[in-house]
Formats: C-alpha cells, sequence, structure tokens
C-alpha cells in the first residue's frame, strides 16, 4: 500500500512552537544564546584549518544589549553567521537544525573541538514568547552580502539585503509590552538579564558580556567637612556574566 506523507499546518504547527512547548517564557535567552554559541563553535572549528579566518578562541563573545527606550534585546555574536539561503532554511523551516546538519558533515572531528548545542531547530522560535517581532541581521563567513531577516510570528517573515560591515549574526527582540500576568520589562533589565544568563547558560564555553550599571561611593573631596555625607552615582561597566 502507497505510504502517505504528513502533512503539516505551517501556522499551526508555528502557534504550538510558541505558545506551547515551553513551559517556561525565560528559556528564550538561553535558547537564541545557545544559538550563538553554536555558531561561533562553527567558526572557531573552521579557524583550526582556515587561517584566512584570522580569529581566536580568545577573540569570540556573546554580546547581550538590552535598550530600554527602543524596547529591544540584541544578542550578538561573531560566529559563522548565514546566507540568505541558510536563514531561508534555518529560519523559515520549522524543526530545521542547521546546527545538527553541521554536526552530522564533521562526525570525524574532535569532539573537544565542538560543543554544538542545537539539534531540534526549534528554539529560535521561543523568542516569539517575549517578542512581537524578531529581527535577524546576519553576514555569513565567506559571504559579501549581509541580509536581514524579520518576523512577526505565525503569518510569515521577509528576507532583505541590508548592511553590516561584520561577520555574526544580531538577534533583534521587539520585548512585548507589559501585560496583567507577565512582566516583560525584566527582559529589558540588566541585573533581570544577568540572572537569567548565570541560571541557564553559564556553561557557554566563550564570553556573554552585557553592559552593567553599579553604583559607586564618589571620592570624598579634599575640603570635605566634618558634616560629609558620602556621594553615590552610577556607573556602567562591561561584564563578563558566565
Ligand atoms: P537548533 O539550534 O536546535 O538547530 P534553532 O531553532 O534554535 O534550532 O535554530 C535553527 C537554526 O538556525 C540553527 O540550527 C542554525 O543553523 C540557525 N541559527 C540560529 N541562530 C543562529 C546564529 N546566531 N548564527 C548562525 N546561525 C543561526
Ligand atoms: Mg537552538
Amino acid at each position: 500500500m502507497e505510504k502517505k506523507q504528513f502533512k503539516a499546518e505551517s501556522q499551526r504547527l508555528m502557534d504550538l512552537m510558541i505558545n506551547s512547548i515551553y513551559t517556561h517564557k525565560e528559556i528564550f535567552l538561553r535558547e537564541i544564546i545557545s544559538n550563538a554559541s553554536d555558531a561561533i563553535d562553527k567558526l572557531a572549528y573552521r579557524a583550526l584549518t582556515d587561517e584566512k579566518v584570522g580569529l581566536n578562541r580568545e577573540d569570540f563573545k556573546i554580546v547581550v544589549v538590552p535598550d530600554k527606550e527602543a524596547r529591544t534585546l540584541t544578542v550578538a555574536d561573531n560566529g559563522i553567521g548565514m546566507t540568505q539561503e541558510e536563514m531561508e532554511n534555518n529560519l523559515g523551516t520549522i524543526a530545521k537544525s542547521g546546527s545538527l546538519q553541521f554536526k552530522k558533515e564533521t562526525e570525524n572531528a574532535d569532539d573537544a573541538e565542538l560543543d554544538i548545542i542545537g539539534q531540534f531547530g526549534v528554539g529560535f522560535y521561543s523568542a516569539f514568547m517575549v517578542a512581537d517581532k524578531v529581527t535577524v541581521i546576519s553576514k555569513a563567513y565567506g559571504g559579501e552580502a549581509a541580509w536581514k531577516w524579520e518576523s512577526e510570528g505565525v503569518d510569515g517573515y521577509t528576507i532583505e539585503p541590508c548592511q553590516k560591515d561584520t561577520v555574526g549574526t544580531d538577534v533583534i527582540m521587539s520585548i512585548k509590552a507589559n501585560t496583567e500576568e507577565e512582566n516583560y520589562d525584566e527582559y529589558l533589565a540588566p541585573y533581570s538579564l544577568s540572572n537569567l544568563i548565570k541560571k541557564y547558560s553559564d556553561y557557554i564555553r566563550y564570553p556573554i558580556r552585557m553592559e552593567m550599571e553599579h553604583s559607586r561611593q564618589k571620592p570624598k573631596p579634599e575640603d570635605a567637612g566634618e558634616d560629609y555625607k558620602p556621594e553615590y552615582e552610577q556607573v556602567k561597566e562591561w561584564e563578563t556574566i558566565n
């Protein structure tokens, strides 16, 4: 008897993916960071045999930038990036994992050199649990042009050429407005983001950098009198969180 292939209602599938497979919204950050780490792993692996890459293990990093005014959270990596075709295949196809494919293609690789996390091809979509729009700007290693992928979730995505000077990927999440049940603002606050990074992404082997704000006591002025009270100021400093 002829065996038929299952069909999928892709919008429904996408909806399930976004709203039902994860119990905690906060894990989106772990997913997006693990993708950044995988992308770096691929380029770092490439660098072992291709001296044109010109990067060493120490040069790689993942940068997390919350922007309260713009209500965006950006996770940027200087990994291998994506071509237009890779964006189409890996971000435009549910359950398609470019990372699993990479792992298969490098099966003989020394395990110590590779630590690819991704395999199911669904983690990326978890960004839509906290974002009403996700923009991915990427330039592939060896590619000429950069590409911008953008989506507001279930109803599809666009891809267009854009400007990006360096190789790697920026995932820009436009964070949802707060609701009665959910305080999305915490995904724009460095302190709570750093807690999420420590909780879920501490094991990542590349530095996860974020600008943190601290309160610091101002130096006591020379002419401070008896009644001098210490003053404090907010200072921003880049830190490695993991
Ligand atoms: P998985 O990580 O399990 O493969 P995801 O849904 O998280 O699935 O991501 C799908 C694919 O999109 C990845 O396998 C990878 O090919 C591509 N991708 C996602 N994020 C990045 C990134 N920051 N840089 C390069 N490729 C990426
Ligand atoms: Mg993933």
